[in-house]
């Protein structure tokens, strides 16, 4: 690894972005005896790596598969997830003898820190002779020919191969830039817009108010946003929500939409109001719902007439079964409306990208420019909260390391 480094040459392949999806199909491609160079605008590599699942980096998750990710054409994932599974993703971290563990919800982290990731993909690097150059600018990209020609801070380098790592724009304090996209757009690929994805919502006005008040409570629901649905905890905080779920139905949220929150979490509130009724019918409907959510919460939802807030008092036994199942449904369809997300300050991904439409699903390869590549989270491929984006980004380099 230098920085800067200097002179014009020739590799066979240039990967622009040191992210986890460049240095890994760097790797790949130099290891099937490619002349490989990696160059990146930033000062160290793989950033997102080190920061990624508190530290440890969640790398992989078992329950990959496409229904898991988020892109325009939502069979594109299908070729390279299948042929670089999360299996080989392991079998990789085993011949490092890096531990790791099983969180949640299929979700492997390792047990140490993320750096391990890191120096295995340098080990990686270095085992197959890849040059990696940090701090190193990228002004201008042409073709003639077969070639590419790509002049930088640094000078000249061509190369038959162009590869596309340099990641989308969440997070433009670590660097994140719209690069891939002023590339692909040159080259003539369309985009679909990008726009923060596994954001926490805000809120304006009242509501952002309230929610500051209930800021620190944390409780399971079952966020819906249209189709899709997620059941993990949601968090309240100063400007709004957060938590898993939230994260999660965020990617899917459109300005405008409603966030349905089911406070039961997907379990049936009508039953469980019986079965509180039958075994405690002195109990008052506060108390009952005071014992299955967070008090400061069910106090605040009384406020706020869900739970039949006169009768919060009476006793289970003379509350009649409508009445319940109105507060049942009440709590199970809590619809909110954020005025946005934080974008892309603490987005961890960005939905949208190069549009798969002209990439080659098998090889990432540009469909309008032979030799040109996309891969990662620059691609219209943006997988759910738990590992999925890591393993897009090792599927969709390893695919385009084996045909470069
Ligand atoms: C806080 C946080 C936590 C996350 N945790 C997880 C997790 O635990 N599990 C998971 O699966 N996903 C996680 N993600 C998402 C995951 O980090 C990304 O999806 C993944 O890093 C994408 O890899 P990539 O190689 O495509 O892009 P990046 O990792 O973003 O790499 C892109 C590289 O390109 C470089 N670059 C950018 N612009 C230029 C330019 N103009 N010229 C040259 N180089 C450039 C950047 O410096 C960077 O090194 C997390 C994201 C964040 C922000």
């Amino acid at each position: 690894m230098t920085t800067g480094g200097g002179g014009d040459m020739t590799v066979d392949a240039l990967v622009i972005g040191a992210g986890a999806a460049g240095l890994f199909c760097a790797a790949q491609a130099g290891s099937r005896g490619r002349r490989v160079l990696v160059i990146d605008r930033a000062a160290k590599p793989a950033e997102k790596i080190r920061i990624s699942g508190g530290g440890r980096c969640n790398f992989t998750n078992i329950h990959t598969e496409p229904s898991r990710f988020i892109s325009g054409n939502p069979h594109f994932v299908k070729s390279a997830l299948a042929r670089y599974s999360p299996v080989e993703f392991l079998n990789l971290l085993k011949r490092h003898d890096i531990a790791w563990r099983e969180k949640t919800l299929g979700q492997l982290f390792c047990d140490g820190r993320s750096e391990l990731i890191i120096k295995m993909l340098f080990d990686e690097l270095n085992a197959s002779n890849v040059e990696v150059r940090l701090g190193v600018k990228v002004s201008e990209i042409s073709k003639s020919g077969e070639k590419f020609r790509v002049e930088t801070s640094h000078g000249t380098i061509c190369a038959a191969r162009l590869i596309i790592a340099t990641g989308g724009l969440s997070i433009p304090k670590m660097g994140a830039t719209g690069f891939a996209y002023d590339v692909a757009r040159q080259f003539g690929h369309a985009i679909i817009p990008p726009r923060a994805g596994l954001a926490p919502f805000v809120f304006s006005g009242a509501k952002r108010k309230e929610f500051a008040a209930l800021s620190g409570i944390s409780c399971p629901v079952r966020a819906v946003v249209g189709e899709a649905a997620f059941e993990e905890a949601m968090l309240f905080t100063h400007r709004g929500l957060s938590g898993p779920a939230i994260l999660q139905a965020s990617s899917y949220w459109r300005e405008g939409e409603p966030v349905k929150i089911d406070l039961f979490a997907g379990a049936d509130g009508v039953q469980q109001f019986k079965i509180a009724k039958e075994i405690s019918p002195k109990k008052t409907l506060l108390r009952a719902l005071e014992e299955r959510f967070p008090k400061r919460l069910v106090a605040y939802l009384a406020e706020k007439n869900l739970i039949l807030s006169q009768q919060g008092g009476s006793r289970l036994a003379d509350l009649p079964h409508a009445a319940l199942e109105e507060v049942a449904n009440a709590l199970s369809d809590w619809r909110v409306y954020p005025s946005g997300t934080e974008g892309w300050r603490t987005a961890e991904v960005t939905v949208g990208g190069v549009d798969t439409r002209d990439l080659s699903s098998k090889t990432m390869e540009s469909r309008l420019v032979p030799g040109l590549y996309f891969i990662g989270e620059c691609v219209d491929v943006t997988g759910w909260l738990g590992g999925y984006n890591f393993q897009w980004a090792w599927s969709s380099a390893w695919v385009a390391a084996q045909a470069i």
